[in-house]
């Protein structure tokens, strides 16, 4: 299979899909089509010359390997030429808005990423000698006072690495905390509208998952929790603000409750930024909660580094918390971890990671932090909110907006499908988006409300944003009311058209195939 040209040219391009796509090369104005990159490169081209490596018998015997491996071969320019074709078919923040629900997708300030880059924090290493690492040290105490400042909370341990492995470690501490007075209690109670590593979480950590029901407002069902509480019940895990978008004006009635019958409260953080300066879950009476840094503290998501989720723990389960962790002693920093923990954190439940946590995400949050500092970011919090609110008000007379009764939302904006033409779903609305150049928000999530989308703009984008963002939304929901047969098969515009979901997420194709075999995905 070799290539003629280094621009993506499909060796298995038929004539009809060439005239499909209206061009002899597949691709659309400046939109390259892109082939794999084993269908791209040839075994006996390299981008390096290396000399002939010396013949030497292995010791692996056996083990040895005895054939290529088949890796692709591409010099430089066809490296950098396909990672960057491939790029430009992806979508991001420094794109467009993105309104996905429940991901807090904010703006990344360039600063942070200046402050990432600073050799003394970027270049060093874990098992450095601590004396040479105490400026990288006071990053991690100085973002912790932070995070346990704005939540009103005992301690915080910085290790998780995501919201859903800080979900994990708050899980552990309650169960460290059960042991240690020797109850054996089974039950994690979880609302109907939990984001879905909510119970994951749970189950994974070895409890057995109730649902409660949620009530027609959006909100946990306050009566039916109290009613399951017993000796039985470890805990509960509750989103505030919810998956709904909505605030659970309930959450120290129920804390109160859940203390009373010997449970502990886990919050599900994630949406912090509505509430960041303005609310303390502390003072709500929650014991464990992880903020994702990657979400209301502006380090990237996904592709663009890693997440981190630090998890702030109340005084009764800050003893239990993850080694290791850094404290000041004589002005100067020390990590505490096994040899020195000593008996005043005897109880740790052990380790989430091998070291500290995602260093270039801390230093990025308290950037962020820094940069906003305390009046600034409540008015994140305030502007998110009101961003939300434009989005709701301005989008519930073309869509069913099953909650604009229950209050101001919070820092999302829920629809659900009700008023659709017949034969047309949020899934029409989501590619239709796509042809308007947006990312389409969160769809089918959460679980309560038929046909949910869940938009987030965030206080990052400007009041002209959100109208253009609105304008595509509006048409294309208007389109589904009416009706509209090309919306059925949106995407049109996109480097390719809809996809049989089903079908790519069950049978992807991940080997090349010979021109003329099926491409399942397409
Ligand atoms: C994002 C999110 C999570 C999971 O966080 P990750 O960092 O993706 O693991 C959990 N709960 C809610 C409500 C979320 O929005």
């Amino acid at each position: 299979m070799s290539n003629p040209n280094s621009s993506g040219w499909r060796p298995e391009m038929t004539p009809e899909r060439r005239s499909n796509d209206g061009t002899h090369t597949g691709n659309r104005a400046l939109m390259l089509e892109e082939a794999l990159i084993f269908e791209i490169g040839s075994l006996d081209t390299t981008g390096v010359d290396f000399a002939d490596a010396p013949s030497a018998t292995s010791r692996l015997g056996d083990l040895s390997r005895n054939r290529d491996i088949g890796l692709p071969g591409l010099s430089e320019p066809e490296a950098v030429r396909h990672y960057t074709r491939l790029s430009r078919q992806n979508y991001a923040i420094d794109l467009g808005l993105f309104p996905l629900g429940s991901c807090t997708m904010k703006h990344n300030p360039r600063l942070n990423e200046r402050m990432a880059r600073l050799p003394g924090f970027a270049d060093i290493h874990p098992l450095q000698p601590v004396d040479t690492v105490q400026g990288a040290l006071e990053v991690i105490d100085q973002l912790a006072h932070w995070l346990v400042t704005l939540t009103g909370m005992h301690a915080v341990a910085m290790s998780p690495k995501a919201g859903a492995h800080g979900e994990l470690c708050g899980i552990l501490a309650i169960k460290a905390a059960l042991e240690k007075r020797g109850e054996d209690r089974r039950v994690i109670l979880v609302p109907e509208s939990a984001h879905g590593t909510n119970p994951a979480t749970a189950a994974f950590a070895g409890f057995t998952v109730e649902d409660i029901p949620a009530t027609p407002d959006g909100r946990v069902d306050v009566d039916a929790l109290k009613a399951r509480l017993g000796p039985d019940v470890a805990g509960v895990m509750i989103t505030n603000p919810n998956t709904c978008g909505l605030f659970e004006r309930d959450l120290k009635t129920i804390s109160d409750a859940v203390h009373d019958a010997g449970g502990y409260v886990y919050c599900d953080g994630a949406n912090f930024n509505a509430i960041v300066g303005r609310v303390r879950p502390g003072d709500l009476g929650v014991d464990a909660m992880h903020i994702n840094l990657h979400k209301t503290f502006s380090t990237p998501h996904g592709g663009g580094g890693p997440g981190s989720g630090p998890v702030v723990l109340s005084q009764a389960l800050a003893p239990f918390a993850p080694l290791p962790f850094v404290e000041r002693q004589d002005g100067k920093f020390v990590l505490i971890e096994e040899e020195t923990a000593g008996e005043h954190h005897g109880d740790s439940f052990g380790r989430m990671v091998s070291f500290h946590g995602q260093m270039g995400m801390f230093t990025r949050a308290l950037t962020y932090i820094l940069s906003h500092g305390a009046d600034g970011l409540r008015q994140v919090a305030e502007d998110s909110v009101l961003n939300a609110n434009y989005v709701l008000r301005a989008l519930e007379d073309v869509l069913d907006a099953p909650f604009a009764n229950s209050g101001p939302c919070m820092h999302e904006a829920i629809f659900s499908d009700k008023g659709l033409a017949e034969g047309f779903s949020t899934l029409d609305i989501a590619k239709g988006l796509i042809d308007e150049g947006f990312h389409p928000m969160t769809v089918y999530f959460p679980l309560v409300v038929h046909g949910a989308m869940l938009v987030e703009p965030t206080e990052t984008e400007s009041k002209a944003a959100l109208d253009q963002f609105i304008g595509a939304f509006r048409s294309v929901a208007q389109r589904a009311r009416a009706g509209d047969q090309a919306l059925k098969s949106a995407p049109h515009f996109a480097p390719r058209r809809r996809l049989d979901e089903t079908l790519a997420a069950r049978k992807p194709v991940l080997v090349w195939k010979e021109p003329g075999q099926a491409q399942a995905a397409e």
